[in-house]
């Protein structure tokens, strides 16, 4: 195998799950996300280990990523979070997928085309309260909903939303969220009084379980939680003071390399492409064979660290598409062929996390471990 994979550990993903399920009523469902192949962990296995530990529904992003899910044997519900196009709806159908939709166009194209095969499938109104990206207005979506069960070819599975600032502790943002939350509670109302039955209502994504117990409606859907990362301002420390007990939650992605190869390199001299760093005295380099081909952009050079043997090292020059170099100055505690820990979960000898390496990259932590490439082998541990 490659010097550069990833560890999963599946036995955090277990226990992420039943973490989320201590701020859970035991009659609400869970629906775990697995769009972009689980966040990078590899949709089939997280799926199967989410199933046996009671997820309801999983929730993908492409129709591909649902057609995948059936292929590996899953049976369980999958709804597809963004749009569909035309061109999609057959195999929709054929693999019983559960589109989210939210006009009256796709809903009678689609409708159409379940007609045309004689089959009823299952579809979720999607409502915007406020996110702004996909979703009926709250005023438009009883109509809608009677459309849909006006529909041969279709049945009103469920209803839903989106919260855009439910991780933030911003007083305008917390809000916002509530303020979302009384929309989405008059637009299922406006449905029922209609005589509809608005199916599953969900609503609470990561922060928005920790945050809105009243967001939970009949289902929710932690996403990066299941993970093992705290969203946004809910951190660990916040979770403390405000669960009981607190919530306990661990990274399931650790990515490793080892060094290849260490070389003495002269005070003055350059590493690698744009001759960015210069050697401080004489000193030993490493080079790792992981690049931002595998995933570790480019962007992280200047602030990104490695674990090895227990202690951190810094990136040293530009990380290249296939390899990067580490400054290891004058110790002599490393040598070839050492394994290095990347990122991943502190209580496995990692220094760092993702959430640590996005802190100093301006982004979050689903950006880092969605990045990591397919090239990179997952290696699934219980
Ligand atoms: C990705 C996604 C989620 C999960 O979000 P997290 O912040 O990872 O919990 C939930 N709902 C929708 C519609 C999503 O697109």
């Amino acid at each position: 195998m490659r010097a550069t994979f990833a560890n999963i550990y599946m036995s955090h993903l277990r226990k992420n799950i039943s973490e989320i399920r201590k701020v859970l009523s035991s009659s609400t469902k869970m629906c775990i996300p697995v769009k972009a192949d689980a966040y990078g962990h590899g949709a089939v296995p997280v799926a199967h280990t989410a199933i046996e530990c009671g997820a309801d529904y999983l929730a993908v992003a492409a129709v591909s990523e649902g057609v995948e899910l059936r292929k590996s044997g899953i049976t369980v519900p999958i709804l597809v979070l963004s749009l569909p196009q035309p061109s999609e709806f057959t195999e929709i159908i054929e693999q019983n997928l559960t589109p989210a939709l939210f006009d009256s166009e796709l809903i009678k194209m689609l409708n159409m085309t379940a007609t045309a095969m004689g089959r009823k499938i299952p579809v979720h109104l999607k409502i915007d309260t406020g996110m702004g990206r996909i979703g009926c207005r709250v005023e438009d979506s009883a109509e809608l909903a009677k459309l849909i069960v006006n529909s041969q070819g279709l049945t009103l599975d469920g209803v839903f939303t989106h919260f855009a600032v439910s991780d933030s502790l911003v007083p305008e943002d917390i809000e916002y969220t509530n303020r979302q939350i009384a929309l989405f509670k008059k637009a299922i109302e406006e449905i029922k009084v209609l005589g509809i039955d608005p199916g599953i209502c969900h609503a609470a994504n990561s922060a928005g379980i920790f945050m809105y117990p009243e967001a939970h409606f009949d289902m929710v859907r932690p996403g990066i939680i299941t993970y093992g990362y705290y969203p946004g301002d809910i951190t660990e420390e916040y979770l403390a003071k405000h669960v009981p007990g607190g919530i306990h939650l661990e990274p399931l992605m650790e990515v490793r390399s080892s060094i290849v190869a260490v070389k003495n390199v002269k005070k003055g001299d350059s590493i690698s492409y744009g001759r960015r760093w210069i050697a401080p005295e004489d000193c030993k380099v490493g080079v790792l064979p992981v690049g931002y081909a595998d995933g570790l952009l480019r962007r992280y050079g200047d602030s990104l660290k490695v674990t090895i043997g227990g202690k951190l090292y810094p990136i040293c020059g530009r990380i290249c598409m296939d390899q990067c170099m580490i400054y290891l100055g004058n110790d002599d505690a490393v040598s070839r062929w050492d394994e290095v820990i990347i990122f991943g979960p502190i209580c496995q000898g990692a220094l760092q996390t993702a959430e640590d390496i996005a802190k100093h990259t301006d982004t979050i932590s689903y950006e880092i471990t969605c990045s990591i490439d397919k090239r990179v082998p997952r290696v699934y541990k219980d």
